[in-house]
């Protein structure tokens, strides 16, 4: 019994916990790192986007409930055979970057990109994820996980391929191979882990232009290797410089380690950046005795916090701010599909319209096939 929660939390839990017995192994439940403690502590697997997608991918029960974002069980759904429920505890968590590039505006740029960019389209040929041969040059499109579906199979169509923030490096060598040595990436929604990534890889900033729908590119197109989305994380783009200085000036000794959908002058700030996954073997790693300073999303670092007595782990921001629409996963919402799942209903079911599945599958796939 967890003494931290009053008699109608712990009701609540010990429900689900009921629940679970019950539905046994028809039943797995996915739990991304920013879920708060009450949700993570029910879920199968806790996990970034890239292994949840996998455990999904490897399952075979019958119910996969998704304690994450909309975009997640949509992958979800995707990787998993037709006979398996893929359910998300509440419909209305999103993801307000993967709001930021709906399929009108990517096709809408598409054309006029191609076009300044000077380059080809990969479906324009047989196979759209052959090598470039000498004197092609193609524009490849790239999603990050945090993207809709129909993104995702316009992106698989054109010979493209999804990332996530674990294996963002890999996806880009696959895409610069494809796109020839004078082809170029198109990385979609957040600009933030693009740049990051560029500049990790060597790319210099100048050709990496941000492509703003309405109001067109900011930098040279042509020659251009990596074209910026403009969207953005409103929870990481909170973290900046001046909260490492001011760290630093607390904990001369401190490390700093943060998520590469921060702004590149706050990951150039740092010690260390990588996925969810990535921090929590770094701060793993760190001597007992260290302080470190974390620049994500709040549940999981105050549970890093916890996992970690021996440390000193603070938020990189003071004014913490959760995840609004992780947030939304409550454990009354979980508890409660659980029950219908169990009176035989399907709730909160989502389902990828099959028109979209294909396209998004392949691009699925080709990330799964990469590695970190
Ligand atoms: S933390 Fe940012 S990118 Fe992740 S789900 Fe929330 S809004 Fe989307």
């Amino acid at each position: 019994m967890d003494t931290s929660l009053s008699p109608e939390e712990q009701a609540i839990a010990d429900r689900i916990e009921e629940l679970r017995v019950e539905l046994g192994d028809e039943l797995l439940i996915l739990g991304h790192h920013y879920q708060r403690d009450s949700i993570v502590q029910h879920a199968d697997f806790l996990g970034d986007s890239f292994m949840l997608s996998q455990k999904a991918a490897e399952s075979d029960a019958k119910y996969i409930v998704f304690c994450g974002v909309h975009f997640m069980a949509e992958s979800a759904d995707i990787l998993t055979s037709d006979e398996q429920v893929v359910v998300l505890p509440n419909m209305r968590a999103g993801c307000s970057m993967a709001d930021m590039a709906t399929l009108t505006e990517v096709e809408s740029a598409w054309t006029t990109l191609l076009e300044e960019a000077g380059l080809d389209d990969p479906i324009d040929r047989d196979d759209p994820t052959a090598v470039a041969g000498s004197g092609e040059k193609f524009l490849v499109p790239v999603t990050y996980m945090n993207s809709s579906a129909d993104l995702k199979d316009f992106v698989g169509r054109h010979g493209g391929i999804v990332c996530t923030s674990s294996n963002a490096q890999g996806v880009l060598n696959w895409a610069f191979e494809r796109a020839g040595k004078d082809g170029a990436v198109l990385f979609f929604p957040d600009q933030h882990l693009g740049r990051n990534t560029g500049n990790a890889m060597g790319i210099s900033l100048d050709l990496m232009p941000t492509w703003t729908p309405g109001i067109g590119a900011m930098g040279e197109l042509k020659g251009s290797r990596i074209i910026l989305w403009h969207g953005f994380c409103s929870v990481h783009k909170r973290f900046t410089p001046e909260q490492i200085v001011d760290f630093r000036s607390r904990h001369p000794e401190g490390i700093v380690v943060v998520h590469p959908e921060c702004p590149i002058e706050t990951v150039e700030a740092s010690d260390a950046n990588g996925s969810t996954q990535y921090i929590r073997n770094f701060v793993g790693q760190q001597a007992s005795g260290s302080s470190i300073a974390i620049g994500t999303e709040i549940n999981m670092v105050a549970r890093l916090a916890d996992e970690h007595p021996d440390k000193h782990i603070e938020c990189l921001d003071s004014e913490i701010c959760p995840c609004s629409t992780m947030y939304m996963i409550h454990p009354a919402y979980l508890m409660d599909v659980l029950e219908r799942i169990v009176d035989g209903e399907k709730p909160n079911q989502i389902q990828v319209p099959p028109a979209i599945q294909e396209g998004s599958l392949w691009a699925l796939e080709r990330m799964l096939s990469i590695k970190k």
